[in-house]
């Protein structure tokens, strides 16, 4: 069984409809994706309609979150949220005003590169978004058929890095209180790419020690962003914790260049992510199910 829980559709900022990621997760051999959106749950009803023969769907999302360190600026962390409560109404707040946060802060990073000479214009990004959960790929994309840079990956590596003049951060969800929220709505919280350097600064074991005390389930070990040192690190410190392992490829569709399925989950964790989850079921519904 090959399980890939980690993935973007155009519904936040991959390039491929949930139709065409399915059919491309399941082209690439996988038994079961999970959705996992920024900040929403827009893509689950395609998902469902959608869905190929032969493979499980496991609805989910990707949660824009911070953690407070004492004394140092927060640090921008993901919280991967799977098969929680759509409806859950504190959980559907908080996306909704991260989304909302999103629109703030890409409409403040394309005024500042406009003023200084770039031709992006946010009204046509939120455009080509087509309803979408905006994000800096769509900026970086904008930069890229403007021709002020060669590639969405040179975008993020200059004008879009998180040190950036032109970068505006966002006030996104303490993830404790994400994580409290998650396990509110019945769902699995899994921390992404905790270790990923390229992207920011990390947290140090003292957060994911605290992030378990405050419900987490399990730990995504398996990422493209992480080297082998990384994922050795947080295999242990998943041990430690009695936390979930996942892997996943974080597919963005041609907004990156890493394939579906790049990395998986071991049937026996997604097994126990199963189990842990009591806010919504996997497509096809499980049949049967006591209650
Ligand atoms: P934002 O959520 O707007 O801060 O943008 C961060 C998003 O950009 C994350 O979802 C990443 O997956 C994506 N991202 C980060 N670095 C790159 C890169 N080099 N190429 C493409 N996408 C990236
Ligand atoms: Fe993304
Ligand atoms: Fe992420
Ligand atoms: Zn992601």
């Amino acid at each position: 069984m090959r399980i890939d829980l980690h993935t973007h559709s155009s519904v936040s900022d991959g390039t491929d409809s949930p139709a065409e990621l399915l059919a491309a997760g399941r082209a690439a051999g996988l038994d079961v994706v999970a959705l996992t959106d920024h900040d929403t749950t827009a893509g689950w009803a395609e998902a469902e309609r959608s869905r190929p023969d032969g493979l499980t769907v496991v609805p989910g999302m990707e949660l824009s979150c911070r953690w407070f360190p004492a004394g140092a600026p927060p640090i921008s962390v993901h919280l991967l949220a799977y098969l929680f409560d759509p409806e859950h109404p504190a959980l559907s707040a908080e996306r909704a005003r991260l989304r909302q946060e999103r629109l703030g802060r890409g409409e403040r990073i394309v005024a500042a590169l406009a003023d200084a000479g770039h031709p992006v214009v946010w009204d046509e990004i939120v455009e080509r978004a087509g309803g979408g959960v905006v994000g800096r790929p769509h900026v970086a994309r904008a930069l890229v058929e403007a021709g002020v840079v060669e590639s969405v990956d040179h975008a993020f590596a200059t004008l879009l890095h998180h040190r950036s003049p032109f970068y505006v951060a966002k006030a996104d969800t303490d993830v404790l209180d994400g994580i409290a929220l998650v396990r509110a709505a019945g769902g699995v919280p899994v921390f992404a790419h905790g270790l990923a350097t390229r992207r920011g600064r990390v947290v140090g074991d003292e957060a994911i020690a605290a992030m378990a005390e405050a419900g987490l389930l399990g730990l995504e070990v398996d990422h493209p962003d992480h080297d082998p040192d990384e994922r050795a690190h947080m295999r242990g410190l998943a041990g430690e914790l009695r936390l979930l392992v996942t892997g996943s490829s974080d597919y963005h569709g041609s907004n990156k260049t890493t394939p579906i399925a790049a990395c998986t989950t071991a049937p026996d964790q997604y097994e126990a992510l199963l189990a842990a989850g009591t806010g919504a079921t996997p497509f096809p519904g499980t049949v049967g199910t006591p209650g």
